[in-house]
């Protein structure tokens, strides 16, 4: 699955620093070479998610190899990706490379009736760059609306981390969704691409909680998606969505800050954010949240005895570290050493940076060659990092996890808690198996 050529953004340093957090927290602040995947990458999970949309990349070949080892194994009668490649001989006439990008536009939908959304989404090669695909998305929405609606966003590589793939997807979405009425009844909208089956049972607890209504975004079906306006209020469900959170409060929506629903803890007071935005009495949220708490709290207990007293470090790459040093610190009993994150998004890790231990040492961006040296001297027993560095930090004879399972993988909410956790202890029971 790896493209190291395609996955790695190097960035020229420029520098590093330590700075404070409001919490007096201090964090490192590293601006050198960086090592990611890019924001492609989202296109295997969202494709999975929104069910009659189909994403268009537009890039080199070494963005189809990418997207297509990445995401090789169809589960679909018919896919929903593909890549349109431009090369070298289109760099000579933009039209023509527009004329292309419309033919081939052209053949999927008539091939594919069942599409009704189409996202092009650009890349980081210079020949994309030159294209304007805002202007080709404009064109040919208009050529096949009403039926299908084009949009575009960059999954580019050049100042993305993976994660910021599915942001940039959602906040080119936001402007589509149609108006709430000004005077309409209140609604929660959940923030972020989640497993249908984590879906469900979300609005479960929010149905019984009498919260609601709640639609998710991205919807399931492109037709529908869910109003927004001054009445909406909305929980991130993912930390990376900075970018779309951005674009509902632009149209009037509210966020309601929580930690992120992983692990028992994360998803009781993500739940009661909404349940206290709906005035639901503490009694009622007991007792509707106490079942699925405590099954959660079994499902954990049965990794401590692997985990507790571990030592984690993470490296930089899927924004999600936060969340996931506050769970594995305070439902597992491990310690994180350095929780690198590639931006700190200070007010929507409010509440997840008062949970973290004080004595995890937080880093913003990357100079991974520093990092690999701090990782080394620390030797964790956990490593979370990238594919592209999984590897020699396994020959180092550390034990690593990538964090792009944590995307690929159900871990959402209460009855997928046992399994984030087992996501850390199974490379530690591996490795101690093989040692054996
Ligand atoms: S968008 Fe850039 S980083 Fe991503 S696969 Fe294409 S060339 Fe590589």
């Amino acid at each position: 699955m790896n493209s190291p050529a395609a996955a790695v953004s190097p960035v020229a340093a420029d520098g590093c620093g330590v700075g404070a957090d409001a919490d007096e927290r201090p964090i490192l602040r590293e601006r050198g070479q960086r090592e990611v995947f890019c924001g492609l990458t989202g296109i295997i999970w969202l494709h999975r998610k929104i069910q009659d949309a189909f994403f268009l990349v537009v890039g080199s070949r070494t963005c189809a190899h990418l997207i297509q080892s990445a995401a090789g194994v169809m589960i679909f009668a018919e896919p929903r990706f593909a890549t349109a490649i431009i090369d070298e001989r289109d760099l000579a006439g933009l039209a023509d490379a527009n004329d292309e990008l419309d033919r081939v536009v052209e053949r999927l939908l008539s091939r594919r009736p069942d599409i009704r959304m189409l996202f092009l989404v650009g890349s980081c090669p210079s020949e994309v760059i030159k294209l304007d695909l805002s202007r080709a998305a404009q064109r040919l929405s208009h050529k096949h609306a009403p039926a299908v609606r084009v949009l575009n966003y960059s999954g580019s590589g050049i100042e993305t981390t993976f994660t910021q793939g599915e942001d940039a997807c959602l906040a080119s979405l936001v402007p589509c969704l149609p108006a709430m009425p000004e005077d309409g009844k209140a609604s929660l909208l959940v923030v972020g691409a989640l497993a249908d089956v984590v879906e469900d049972q979300l609005r479960r607890l929010f149905d019984d909680l009498g919260v609601g209504p709640v639609d998710f975004f991205p919807p399931r079906m492109a037709k529908t998606l869910p109003a927004v306006g001054p009445t909406t209020r909305f929980l991130l469900a993912q930390p990376f969505l900075a970018d779309t959170a951005r674009a509902l409060e632009e149209r009037g929506a509210r966020h309601l800050p929580a930690p992120f629903p992983l692990g028992a803890e994360g998803t009781t007071a993500w739940l009661e954010a909404a349940a206290n935005a709906w005035g639901v009495e503490p009694e009622r949220f007991r007792r509707v949240t106490a079942a699925g708490r405590e099954r959660a709290d079994r499902a954990v207990a049965r990794y401590r005895e692997v985990l507790a007293g571990r030592r984690v470090f993470f490296f930089p790459d899927s924004q999600l570290e936060i969340p996931i040093a506050r769970f594995l610190a305070r439902e597992l009993a491990m310690t994180p050493l350095e929780v690198g994150t590639p931006y700190l998004h200070r007010q929507h890790l409010a509440a997840e940076l008062a949970l973290l231990p004080e004595t995890a040492k937080l880093s913003e961006g990357q100079d991974v060659e520093r990092q690999l040296d701090r990782c080394l001297a620390a030797r964790p027993d956990i490593t979370v990092c990238g594919l592209g560095l999984a590897n020699p930090l396994e020959a180092e004879g550390l034990t690593t996890k990538w964090s792009i399972e944590l995307l690929f993988t159900p871990v959402h909410g209460y009855e997928q808690a046992g399994d984030l956790a087992e996501l850390f202890a199974r490379p530690l029971q591996r490795r101690q198996a093989l040692a054996v």
